[in-house]
C-alpha cells in the first residue's frame, strides 16, 4: 500500500481584494472547498488555466497564504496549527519549494555557496564540514560543479539557475517539494533537461513533488497523478494515463483536445469553450464551469454536481454521468 505523505482537506481561499472608488470591498474566492492526497514517491500534477487557484494552493500548503478553512496533514499534524518557531522549522526540512523564475528567486548579492548553505545554517546544527559535504553532493546532483559555489546568479543561464534553485530545495533533504510552473520561464531546449532532472531525483530520493503546470505535455511525461482544476475546485482527479486515455469531464477534455497535435489523424474530436475564465469575484451558480461547457444543461446553472467515481482513483465533477 502506498503511504500517503500529504493530505489536503477542504481548502479554501478568499482574498479580499482593494476597496473600491464607492468604499466597496470585494472578495475574490481563488480555492473552494479543494481536497487531494499525494503519495510518497510520487509526481501528483496540479493543472488549468491561470488563475484557477492552482499557485494559491502550492502558497497555501507553503504556508505564505492564511486559507480560511481547511487542513493540510503532514506527519499527521495539521500544519495550518504550527505557531512556534521550532515546530515551524522542522516544517520547512519536510517541504521546500521550486519557484517559477530563476531569474528572480535567487538573491542576487549571494554567492551560490551562500545561497546553498544558508538553508543548512538556520534550520540544522551541522558542522561547517558537514555542510560543505552536503552543499557539495547537492551541486552535483543537479549536473553543475564545485566552480559554481564562488559565482554569483547572474554569471548562470536560466536553465543553471533553475539547477541551482533545485540544489536549495534539496539541501535540507525534504520528503515533499511543490514545484510552482518549474519550467515554464525556460527555453523549451532547456525545459526537457528540468523535467528530467527532477524525474530522476524524484526516483533517486523517493520525492513526492506537487508538479503545478497548464503545460499537459509536460504534464503527461512527468506525473504519476493530475487534479484538473477549475475556478478554484478540481473537477476530475486520477492516475495519469487514465485521464489522459479517458478523460470524463468536458474541461478536462477540452484542454487535452486543445493541446496542438501535428498529425491530424491523431488529432481527435476538438471541443472548443466559449468565452473567457469567469472572474473569481463573481462565480457563477450551480457547476461552475456551466457557463463555458458545450453541454450544460438546465440543472448545471442551479446544482452543485458531486464527485462521482470511476475507478478507485478516478474521479470527477458532473452531471452528465449521474
Ligand atoms: Fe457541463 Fe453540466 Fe457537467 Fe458542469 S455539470 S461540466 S455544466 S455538463
Amino acid at each position: 500500500m502506498t503511504e500517503t505523505i500529504l493530505e489536503v482537506k477542504n481548502l479554501e481561499v478568499v482574498y479580499q481584494s482593494k476597496r473600491n472608488i464607492l468604499g466597496g470591498v470585494k472578495y475574490v474566492h481563488a480555492v473552494n472547498g479543494v481536497s487531494f492526497k499525494a503519495a510518497k514517491g510520487e509526481i501528483l500534477a496540479i493543472a488549468g488555466e491561470s488563475g484557477c487557484g492552482k499557485s494559491t494552493i502550492a502558497k497555501t500548503i507553503m504556508k505564505l497564504i492564511n486559507p480560511q478553512h481547511g487542513e493540510i496533514i503532514i506527519n499527521g499534524q495539521n500544519a495550518l496549527n504550527l505557531r512556534k518557531r521550532e515546530d515551524l522549522k522542522a516544517y520547512y526540512k519536510n517541504i521546500q519549494m521550486i519557484f517559477q523564475n530563476p531569474y528572480a528567486s535567487l538573491n542576487p548579492k549571494m554567492k551560490i555557496g551562500q545561497i546553498l548553505r544558508e538553508p543548512l545554517e538556520i534550520n540544522s546544527d551541522y558542522t561547517k564540514d558537514k555542510i560543505d559535504e552536503i552543499v557539495l553532493k547537492k551541486i552535483h546532483s543537479v549536473g553543475l560543479d564545485e566552480t559554481c559555489l564562488n559565482r554569483f546568479p547572474h554569471e548562470f543561464s536560466g536553465g543553471q539557475r533553475q539547477r541551482i534553485a533545485i540544489a536549495r530545495a534539496l539541501v535540507l533533504e525534504p520528503r515533499i517539494v511543490i514545484a510552482d510552473e518549474p519550467v515554464s520561464a525556460l527555453d523549451v531546449s532547456i525545459q526537457a533537461q528540468i523535467i528530467n532532472l527532477l524525474k530522476q531525483l524524484k526516483d533517486e530520493l523517493n520525492l513526492t513533488i506537487i508538479f503545478i503546470s497548464h503545460d499537459l505535455s509536460v504534464i503527461k511525461y512527468i506525473s504519476d497523478k493530475i487534479a484538473i482544476m477549475y475556478l478554484g475546485e478540481i473537477v476530475e482527479y486520477g492516475k495519469t494515463e487514465e485521464i489522459f486515455n479517458s478523460p470524463e469531464h468536458p474541461y478536462t477534455k477540452a484542454l487535452l483536445s486543445s493541446a496542438p497535435e501535428l498529425n491530424p489523424d491523431n488529432a481527435g474530436e476538438k471541443i472548443h469553450l466559449k468565452g473567457e475564465l469567469p472572474s473569481a469575484e463573481n462565480l457563477p451558480s450551480g457547476c461552475k464551469f456551466h457557463t463555458r461547457c458545450p453541454f450544460a444543461f438546465d440543472r448545471c446553472k442551479e446544482e452543485f454536481p458531486e464527485y462521482i467515481n470511476f475507478s478507485s482513483e478516478h474521479i470527477c465533477k458532473c452531471f452528465l454521468y449521474k
